[in-house]
């Protein structure tokens, strides 16, 4: 059976905060950082802030995100210079991949500053990064020309459906889809691409969206923007989700395939999320994201940076490893910030320790616990980001 939790209306989605561990010894970063599975750390995702403008069911339901949410204070926030900072600690230990989300990344004042200080950062191996940012694209049409002289390479929109009603209906803010594609086509025609849109699928609520929104992103951008579609997630404690409301991504393929061809593709590196599939006819490519049906822990070499400085290692995790008072320091209590070495040995500790495969062990359950979602209290995606 599952256990209902109660959960403080000022902590939702915050989770709890993990002690950052006291090093016994240096962890020096060495570009090749391995976790408990032998997982590489190559990807950070960076959370620029906890609020958004729509109010998507499956991830802030307006039940529980209403308008007296208590939101994180300006000065808990983590500043440009400390999320470069961080930025560039991850660098040295091997991560070749930064994604900016939120909550809507869009609605941090200034986003392209940030981007302008992130975008000169290299690799351990003196590369250049992949910075990319996932939006809903709201705020995108405005803003992408400014992201793209910043240094943005590239952007992932999300988009639920085509049919304005059905759209407007899941974003619940009554949104209209032309503003998504407006902003879409503003990102194109700024150099953001390949860009990638986003489909979460929810059984009974778009599914129908599945073919319309297939048949448009393959007829239109001439192949430059890939369709995936994401498998609903039990992610949060707060969008009472049910396995019945999941479409299995083979499901989806079927269905396209029905009305063109697909020939599966290889991933294009190592740890990508995405099940590829070309159409056969050459009209580009689509991908799908099987988080439920058939996860990828296996590879995961993600780590999540939360708006307010807390690392955490897993999108189910219910504890975040606190970087802040290492950036910070305590006046009061005398305690000074941490060294550049100290943040990149503690790090280091961190993704060391980890085990975490949440997905790989829900599949393992067909119990009624793994059926009907979280009962532990869970970070919330918005918080933490996709
Ligand atoms: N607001 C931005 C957006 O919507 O693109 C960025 C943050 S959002 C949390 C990142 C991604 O997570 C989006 O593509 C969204 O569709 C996806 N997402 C949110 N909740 C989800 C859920 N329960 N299952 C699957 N994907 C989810
Ligand atoms: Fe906002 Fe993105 Fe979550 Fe939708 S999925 S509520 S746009 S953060
Ligand atoms: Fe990675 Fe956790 Fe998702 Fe597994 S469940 S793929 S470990 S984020």
């Amino acid at each position: 059976m599952r256990s209902e939790v109660t959960v403080p209306l000022a902590d939702i989605g915050r989770a709890r905060r993990a002690a950052v561990p006291q090093p016994q010894h240096d962890v020096p970063a060495s570009g090749s950082l391995r976790d408990r599975l032998h997982r590489p750390l190559t990807d950070l995702r960076i959370s620029v802030t906890d609020r958004c403008n729509f109010r998507c069911s499956y991830c802030m339901p307006k039940e529980v995100f209403g308008k007296d949410h208590p939101y994180l204070p300006h000065d808990a926030l983590l500043s440009f210079e400390e999320i470069t900072r961080l930025a560039r600690l991850f660098t040295l230990h091997g991560v070749r991949k930064i994604r900016l989300t939120g909550g809507e990344p869009l609605l941090r004042k200034n986003l392209e500053v940030l981007v302008g200080q992130l975008a000169p950062l290299r690799t351990a191996d003196g590369a250049p990064l992949d910075l990319t940012l996932t939006t809903n694209g709201s705020l995108l049409a405005r803003k992408a020309r400014a992201l793209k002289a910043a240094g943005l390479d590239r952007v992932t929109v999300s988009l639920d459906g085509l049919d304005d009603a059905v759209f407007r209906r899941m974003n619940d803010v009554d949104f209209p889809v032309a503003d998504v594609l407006a902003g879409i086509e503003a990102a194109r025609a700024a150099g953001l691409g390949p860009i990638k849109v986003n489909m979460v699928v929810k059984r009974g609520t778009n599914e129908q969206e599945i073919l319309p929104m297939a048949r448009h992103f393959r007829a239109n951008y001439g192949g430059g923007v890939v369709l995936r579609f994401i498998e609903y997630m039990d992610v949060g404690a707060t969008n009472g989700w049910r396995m019945d409301d999941v479409v299995p991504s083979a499901e989806v393929v079927q269905r396209i395939a029905a009305e063109f061809p697909l020939v599966p593709l290889e991933a294009s590196a190592p740890g990508e999320t995405a099940q590829r599939w070309a159409y056969a006819d050459g009209g580009g490519e689509i991908g799908v994201i099987s988080s439920v049906t058939q996860a990828f822990c296996h590879e995961c070499s993600r780590a999540r940076l939360s708006t307010e400085g807390r690392l955490y290692l897993c999108l189910f995790a219910s504890s975040g490893h606190d970087l802040r008072p290492l950036l910070r320091g305590d006046e009061r209590q005398g305690v000074a910030p941490a060294s550049d070495a100290q943040i990149a040995s503690a790090i280091g500790h961190i993704w060391q320790g980890r085990s975490d495969r949440y997905s790989e062990l829900r599949a393992g359950r067909a119990d009624d616990a793994a059926q009907a979602g979280p009962a532990v209290r869970r970070v919330e995606m918005s918080y933490i980001g996709g």
